[in-house]
């Protein structure tokens, strides 16, 4: 509303003056060399430089920004690209046709590209373009009462621009076509000393947006570097404001931490700055429990580990793994009452999944597939008759048979069981009768139903077999 308000008034990039020691509004940048910060133009998205090229050819002021900029001059390819302009986003969309504004909070623009770039996920790539933004205007309206920032799209200066954003590194700007970077922050200092140093007053900053705190966290566990002693002190004491944060954002940003590459680094320097206690049950607890942390960490490992080699990860599989001991331990507990072992799965993950929405929600599509890896669960155990042939028809059989790899990794159970799993898929008709008739013969977990029960077959009686026949048909939704 305000911004509408603005750009109708002004439709044009505007200052604001602000006062006080963040003030960045007659900062003059440092200006870096290619000499000096070495960017590979090689790394460089051909649309981001087509983006900054298209602006300026138009008058405008254009620049590659923040983490991309950060990535390079570290000599990481960028995983996204953000042009930062004085031109506003009406300006900006009359000159791409493949562009429209999103977000509330913060007007951007995004301009999408089809091609078969290197950069390209899936030949599509979005280059996100915002206008300077101006420093926040104290006039309290937009402004929570804890200090968070509600809404800010007020168009300001580059040097205002720089200093609004998070840490000295990320606020950088840089020229394709001159090859300059523009350091207003002492940035590139601090990426030579390896240090992440917040711009401002840090517990001011930390207030104004309180996701700044996890930024920190997945920043410092990405780049290795270590936060500056002003950046980091006020967080433990901050820790509460996250609680502030909605659900949505929260849960994103989670998810930027988790698919960071760095997944398990990022979780204990939660826990080290003080980020984790309360706040994240789902953390506390894995980082807690030692004999869940095997499972959790391991899950971490393979999702760093599949990141890092440029392999899809699923959010879905990745919150099943971190809240599957709470699951688990939910599920042995309800099986106490006496229900059918699946109700109680199903019980069970109910419980859990309402317990994580009072922290931050998961989206719902993510959800739907955690409850289906989970319940798939127990089927993988009951390797009986047409069974084994039905869960390998089920749509999520790959998912769930990778989470069950893992509980057979950490020991959870034998891992001949995954073992067994991977000849059936990958046997003919003739091996795979062959393996059933094996595990009749076997004396084996196979037909467990019982979380954490899988060593010892459970006699069963008429009503035992019943009942995994019953549980079979239950889930046949799947
Ligand atoms: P990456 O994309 O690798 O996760 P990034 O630094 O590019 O890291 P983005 O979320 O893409 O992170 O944000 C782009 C830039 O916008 C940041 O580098 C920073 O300059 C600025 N920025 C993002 N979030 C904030 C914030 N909460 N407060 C201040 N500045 C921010
Ligand atoms: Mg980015």
């Amino acid at each position: 509303m305000i911004s509408k308000i603005i750009r109708k008034i002004l439709g044009k990039p505007v200052k604001k003056s602000v006062n006080g020691p963040t003030s960045g509004n007659d900062l003059q940048p440092k200006k870096i060399t290619v000499k000096v910060h070495q960017i590979d133009p090689k790394l460089i998205s051909p649309n981001a430089i087509k983006v900054t090229q298209t602006l300026q050819q138009a008058g405008y002021k254009a620049y590659i920004v923040g983490g991309a900029v950060r990535d390079l001059i570290l000599g990481i390819k960028p995983k996204d690209f953000d042009v930062a302009t004085n031109a506003t986003p009406d300006q900006v969309q009359a000159l791409f046709k493949k562009s429209r504004v999103i977000g509330k909070r913060f007007q951007i623009i995004h301009v999408t590209f089809y091609n078969n770039s290197s950069h390209a996920r899936d030949r599509m790539e979005i280059i996100e373009v915002s206008t300077f933004r101006a420093l926040l205007v104290e006039t309290g309206k937009h402004i929570a009462n804890s200090g968070r920032v509600l809404s800010d799209n007020v168009w300001g200066s580059q040097s205002e621009d720089a200093t609004r954003r998070d840490f000295t590194i990320n606020a950088m700007f840089y020229d394709p076509s001159t090859q300059v970077v523009l350091d207003y922050h002492g940035g590139m200092a601090d990426i030579a000393s390896r240090v992440l140093r917040m711009i401002g007053d840090p517990a001011t900053r930390y207030r104004e947006d309180p996701v700044r705190m996890l930024r920190a966290v997945r920043f410092a566990a990405k780049t290795g570097f270590t936060l500056e002693q002003n950046t980091l002190e006020p967080i433990s004491q901050s820790a509460s404001l996250i609680h502030d944060v909605p659900g949505a954002r929260l849960f994103d940003e989670m998810l930027k931490l988790l698919m960071s590459g760095h997944a398990w680094s990022s979780m204990t320097k939660l826990r080290e700055v003080g980020l984790d206690q309360g706040l994240l049950p789902m953390l506390d607890v894995i980082l807690e429990q030692s004999d869940q942390t095997s499972f959790a960490k391991l899950a971490l490992d393979r999702t760093d580990e599949r990141i890092l080699q440029g392999k899809s990860i699923s959010p879905g599989f990745l919150f099943a793994a971190l809240l599957w001991h709470q699951v688990e331990q939910q599920w042995k507990l309800n099986i106490k009452g006496g229900k059918p072992s699946i109700v109680c799965l199903n019980e069970a993950i109910d419980e859990v999944l309402s317990a994580q929405r009072e922290v931050f929600a998961i989206q719902r599509r993510f959800e739907t597939d955690m409850r289906e890896i989970w319940s798939l669960q127990p089927r993988f155990e009951k390797r009986v008759g047409k069974m084994p042939y039905r869960l390998l028809e089920s749509a999520r059989f790959r998912a769930g048979y990778d989470f069950l790899c893992l509980r057979c990794q950490v020991g959870e159970l034998p891992s001949e069981l995954s073992t067994w799993w991977e000849n059936f898929q990958n046997g003919s008709l003739e091996d795979r009768e062959k393996l059933l008739v094996d595990v009749k013969s076997e004396r084996s977990p196979s037909t467990s139903d019982m979380p954490g029960k899988s060593r010892r077959r459970r006699r069963r009686g008429v009503k035992g077999k019943e009942a995994l026949e019953n549980d079979d048909q239950s889930q046949q939704s799947f």
